[in-house]
């Protein structure tokens, strides 16, 4: 009997079809009925260790929209891993639905389906999830990170994707204007959540000339009440003048129309996914003159704090000190693009892709 040629069944933009284009290894779809949980779970890469990424919880337009974003982040996490120097491969875990239905039996089911996995996915907190919600995850599940402090958990991540962001900031300095120090820069961050008002107070501590913008007029006050910051409308972020543009908010902030506005030397930012296209505004930040700083290495403490937490044994000096390590990375990031007259996006991805596929070969071995 003929062998069945996969490939040809495959089409272009069917799940299946996604799945082979970036690459994953596996996508589970969870559904529980007394709960009303909707969770799909995708397992990128899982070469260099189980797959490691917070789970999502967002009332998604449609469930194509969930997918793309599940396909897209747990990607994202395998290259993020990857060039932190972790042993963990990525995925990441979407829930549909309003963050409001969440219960104690919700989590608990997620959690069951987690386990169900047998450790090829640990979960930890993103967008809409907290400390609080990994502990009632954690009741059916050893496979989670993130939980709070005080029970031996290493907390909330985000200080600690702040003083990496912080550190890549100082490493584009550094190549942009030939020093790392940041007094009288004026740099705008835009987002002052969780990651944005921790990185204000760093770059406060340097002197830095600070300006920020948010949709919340209550975050606004209360940093502004500390950090003596500009405040700048949320439309008028890509004319304002500025050395560095920090975008700590949403993804796809740099596109056709935002990039021949900026006027900054420098971006480098945590939010994930800021080139809405990769390839092509990667380039087109070059061509503008703009030195770009990968997101995917400099947000990548959080991970790093969450993967020190899931080793045993936290200690939080140790997940900071990790975390310095992004400015030694970005710097290298930065040298080798413009060496090698590519985006630095590029010569991340590159970086990755290739301490995967060295490691693909070691495991392979004898
Ligand atoms: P957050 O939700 O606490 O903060 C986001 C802030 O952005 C909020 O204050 C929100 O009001 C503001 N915002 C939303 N739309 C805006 C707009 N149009 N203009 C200006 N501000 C706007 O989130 P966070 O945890 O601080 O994360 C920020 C970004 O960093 C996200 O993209 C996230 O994916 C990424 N990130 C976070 C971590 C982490 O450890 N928290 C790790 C890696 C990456």
């Amino acid at each position: 009997m003929a062998g069945i040629k996969t490939e040809e069944k495959i089409q272009e933009g069917s799940i299946y079809g996604q799945i082979v284009s970036m690459g994953h290894e596996q996508l589970v779809f969870c559904y529980d009925e007394p709960t009303g949980l909707k969770a799909i779970i995708a397992i990128h890469n899982t070469v260099l260790g189980p797959s490691l990424g917070g789970t999502r919880m967002w009332n998604y337009a449609s469930e194509e929209e969930a997918i793309t974003d599940v396909l897209r982040l747990s990607r994202g996490m395998t290259f993020k891993a990857a060039i932190s120097g972790l042993n963990i491969g990525g995925g990441k875990a979407v829930l549909i639905g309003d963050p409001k239905l969440k219960t104690e039996a919700y989590l608990r089911r997620l959690g069951r389906f987690i386990d169900s996995l047998g450790g090829r996915y640990i979960t930890a907190e993103d967008v809409n999830m907290k400390t609080r919600d990994m502990e009632y995850i954690a009741m059916e599940t050893s496979y989670v990170t993130g939980l709070p402090e005080i029970k031996g958990g290493g907390g909330d991540p985000s200080p600690v994707t702040a003083y990496g962001t912080y550190m890549g900031i100082k490493a584009a300095a550094r190549k942009a204007y030939g020093s790392d120090t940041l007094s009288g820069k004026k740099i705008l961050v835009q987002g002052i959540g969780q990651v944005g008002k921790h990185l204000v107070e760093y770059l406060k501590k340097e002197d830095a000339v600070i300006a920020i913008s948010d949709i919340d007029q209550k975050k606004l006050s209360e940093v502004v009440s500390w950090s003596k910051a500009e405040i700048v409308a949320a439309n008028q972020v890509y004319d304002y003048p500025m050395d560095i543009y920090s975008p700590c908010a949403l993804g796809a902030v740099l596109h056709d129309e935002s990039i021949p506005r900026l006027k900054c030397d420098v971006i480098a930012g945590a939010a994930n996914n800021q080139l809405k296209d990769e390839e092509r505004h990667g380039q087109m930040l070059l061509d503008y003159g703009i030195l770009y700083a990968p997101d995917f290495l400099i947000n990548a403490g959080g991970l790093i704090n969450v993967y020190a937490e899931y080793q045993g044994g936290y200690k939080k000096e140790l997940a900071y000190q990790q975390a310095e390590n992004i400015y030694a990375t970005c710097l290298e990031v930065l040298h080798t693009a413009y060496r090698e007259n590519e985006t630095p996006q590029q010569t991340a991805l590159k970086m990755a892709l290739e301490r995967i596929s060295s490691i693909t070969k070691v495991k392979l071995s004898y």
